[in-house]
C-alpha cells in the first residue's frame, strides 16, 4: 500500500508572525501524521526550527537548476538541504506560465533536486483550453516525458508527482473525483508501461482547490495518493482536516 502524502504550498504568503501561529497549530494536531509544508525561502529556517522532530516535513517551492555560481537571486538545492528541506516543488504551473519555465528547465531542476538528495514534487497539468480541446493526456504525457527522458523512469522512485489541472488552481473549481482519478490512472498507467514497480510505489497527489469539504472524496480514489494544497494550507483547521482525511 502506498502511503498518502499531503503537502501545503504556501506560495507567496505568510509572515514570521502568521507562520508561527500556523505552525504552532498544525504541529500538535498532526502528530504522527506524515505531511509537509513548502514555504517561501526566507521562512525555511523558521519552519526547520518549528517542525524539527515532528512528523511534518518542510521544503521549498522552487530551486535553481545550477549548483552554484553567478546566478543572482537563485537558490541552490544544497542551500535547501542546509535548512533541512526534504521536498521541493518543481514545475508548478505558476512557474511554468508566469516565469517561462519550460519542460527542459523543469527536468533540470528535478535532476538538481534529486542529485542533492531532495525529493522533487513534480507538478503536471493541463490548462482549461487544453482540456477543452481534448489534449489533457497529451500535455501531461509531454510534461512527464521531459523528466523521464532526462532522468530515467527509475528516478520517479524518488519523486512525488502532483497532478494539478491549471483550471482548478485557486479558482474554487475542483476537478471532480472522477476527472482527477482518470488522469491519475493515466499517469500511473503510462509509468507502469515502463516500470511496474515504480508506478505502484509512486505517490501521485492531486492539487487544485482542495479543501476540507472535498478532501475525503478525492482521497478515496484509488490512484489519488494525497494532495498539494494551496489556499487551504494557510488555514490551520482546513489543512489539519485535509491531512486527516488522507491519513
Ligand atoms: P489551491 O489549493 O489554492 O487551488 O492551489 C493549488 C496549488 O497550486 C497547489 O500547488
Amino acid at each position: 500500500m502506498r502511503k498518502k502524502l499531503v503537502a501545503g504550498n504556501w506560495k507567496m504568503h505568510g509572515s514570521l508572525a502568521e507562520n508561527a501561529a500556523l505552525l504552532a497549530a498544525i504541529k500538535p494536531a498532526l502528530a504522527g501524521i506524515e505531511a509537509a509544508v513548502c514555504v517561501p525561502f526566507p521562512y525555511l529556517a523558521q519552519a526547520q526550527a518549528a517542525l524539527a522532530g515532528s512528523s511534518i516535513a518542510w521544503g521549498a517551492q522552487n530551486l535553481s537548476e545550477q549548483p552554484k555560481g553567478a546566478f543572482t537571486g537563485e537558490v541552490s538545492a544544497a542551500m535547501l538541504l542546509d535548512f533541512g528541506c526534504k521536498y521541493v516543488i518543481v514545475g508548478h504551473s505558476e512557474r511554468r506560465s508566469l516565469y517561462g519555465e519550460r519542460d527542459e528547465i523543469v527536468a533540470k531542476k528535478y535532476m538538481a533536486a534529486q542529485a542533492a538528495g531532495l525529493t522533487p514534487i513534480l507538478c503536471v497539468g493541463e490548462s482549461l483550453q487544453e482540456r477543452e480541446s481534448g489534449v489533457t493526456e497529451a500535455v501531461v504525457a509531454r510534461q512527464l516525458d521531459a523528466v523521464i527522458q532526462a532522468a530515467g523512469v527509475g528516478s520517479l522512485g524518488k519523486a512525488v508527482v502532483a497532478y494539478e489541472p491549471v483550471w482548478a488552481i485557486g479558482t474554487g473549481k475542483t476537478a471532480t473525483p472522477e476527472q482527477a482519478q482518470a488522469v491519475h490512472a493515466f499517469i500511473r498507467g503510462k509509468i507502469a508501461a515502463l516500470d511496474g514497480a515504480v508506478a505502484d510505489g509512486l505517490v501521485i497527489q492531486y492539487g487544485g482547490s482542495v479543501k476540507a469539504a472535498n478532501a475525503a472524496e478525492l482521497m478515496a480514489q484509488p490512484d489519488i495518493d494525497g494532495g498539494l494544497i494551496g489556499g487551504a494550507s494557510l488555514v490551520a483547521d482546513e489543512f489539519i482536516a485535509i491531512c486527516r482525511a488522507a491519513a
